[in-house]
């Protein structure tokens, strides 16, 4: 690998580790009085922290880098892995630079999280933030302009002054140059995915939930322009295929390094869809907060966490296989994920009815035995060449 690019890869896979939030603190040690809020995985309006002049910081579970001690006293045997080891990197202290902590409503587990949360860190600023169901306006619309309302007044208190709507408008221009750039990246990855091998884009998005967006969006423009720069990266006959499943808990590297190594090129994904759940550009002029609401209503990720009319489960993942050139489907799914697991029939017929092969498997964040799943998707990768050919 070329120094520029190793260096910035290096960078990010630091980020990756970085489970004391190192990079958190220097952010804050760097200017007096800096504040810094956490957020779990999915969609939280990140635009109202940043323009109240703190840092938005993803929480994405330990991974296979960190040993639960206290945390699965916390919660029964058969629930994902993600709670127990935000428990215990909180009790370990490993997030004491979080001055508050947003909860958004991904499923019964995290709203259990932030009751925890509340009785076990009372000092500290913590919501649970209930994103509607319901996308029409007079009503979801309605409902979620009054807690935007109530999020910013409070985000205002913690940072100790309020947020004012020309730094509101700011911050979502800042935040639409972030996603523009994950999407070019997306983009990018799906033209050439030997280009951009997802297990290398997965550190690269991760940095996101560290950093501050505009320097996370300068880390993904450099990567954009330094990895096709390198000469052992081409073309191969690998399988193209979608892989859906991850918006919440995170798999291990080693498990998307197993699927590259399998004969799979990762076209697209869900991993970390909390970044880019705003599919668009959001408006930097008029109302701030309206606009927020609008983005939510009219242009969020479809995923399993969000109400879908009957019918319509299935038809976004068909329509990224077409747009993606995609060959198959992998379901990827956290064990004991109800949105995901109770979702995935439904996705299963949509593929079937249009003859979209598939497989699946489940994962733990601290997974580290991968010879199945590479036997499977190495198996999967192989039949659907054969089948394409035929
Ligand atoms: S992995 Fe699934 S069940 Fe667990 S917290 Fe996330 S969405 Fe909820």
């Amino acid at each position: 690998m070329r120094p520029k690019l190793a260096e910035l890869t290096n960078r990010a896979r630091e980020l990756f580790d970085d489970l004391d939030l190192k990079a958190v603190r220097a952010w804050k040690e760097a200017a007096p009085g800096r504040k810094a809020v956490g957020h779990m995985p999915i969609y939280v309006p990140r635009e109202l922290i940043h323009a109240a002049g703190m840092l938005p910081v993803g929480i994405g579970g330990g991974g296979d880098r960190l040993e639960i001690i206290r945390g699965d006293a916390f919660f029964q045997s058969y629930i994902c892995h993600i709670p127990r080891s935000t428990i215990e990197l909180a009790l370990s202290h490993r997030l004491d630079a979080l001055d508050g902590m947003l909860f958004p409503s991904i499923c019964d587990v995290i709203r259990n999280l932030s009751g925890m949360w509340t009785m076990l860190f009372p000092d500290r600023y913590v919501r649970y933030v209930d994103v509607p169901q319901n996308y029409e306006r007079a009503v979801g619309g309605t409902y979620w302009r009054r807690e935007l309302d109530i999020l910013r007044e409070e985000l205002g208190r913690l940072a100790g002054h309020p947020v004012s709507d020309a730094d509101l408008s700011r911050s979502i221009g800042v935040y639409n140059e972030n996603r523009a750039a994950i999407r070019e990246l997306y983009e990018a990855r799906s033209r050439h995915p030997w280009f951009y091998p997802t297990s290398e884009v997965f550190l690269f998005l991760r940095a996101g939930n560290l950093l501050p967006p505009e320097e996370h969006t300068a880390m993904l423009r450099q990567y954009l322009k330094l990895a096709p720069l390198e000469a052992d990266r081409c073309e191969q006959d690998q399988s193209r295929v979608v892989l859906v499943g991850m918006f919440c808990e995170q798999p291990p590297l080693g498990l998307l390094l197993t699927l590259e190594r399998a004969g799979c090129w990762v076209v697209d994904d869900d991993l970390l869809l909390g970044l880019r759940w705003i599919t668009c550009d959001t408006p930097t002029e008029g109302d701030p907060l309206q606009n927020l609401v609008e983005a939510y209503l009219n242009h969020s990720a479809v995923t399993a966490s969000r109400y879908l009319p009957d019918g319509d489960h299935g038809r976004g993942l068909v329509e990224s296989v077409r747009q993606n050139r995609a060959e198959g489907v992998i379901f990827c799914a956290p064990s004991f994920c109800d949105p995901t697991l109770l979702e995935q029939p439904m996705l299963v017929r949509a593929l079937e009815r249009e003859g979209i092969p598939h497989t699946q498997f489940k994962y733990s964040e601290d997974t580290g035995q991968f010879a199945v799943i590479r036997e499977q998707a190495g198996t999967f990768s192989d039949s659907i060449r054969l089948w394409s050919e035929a």
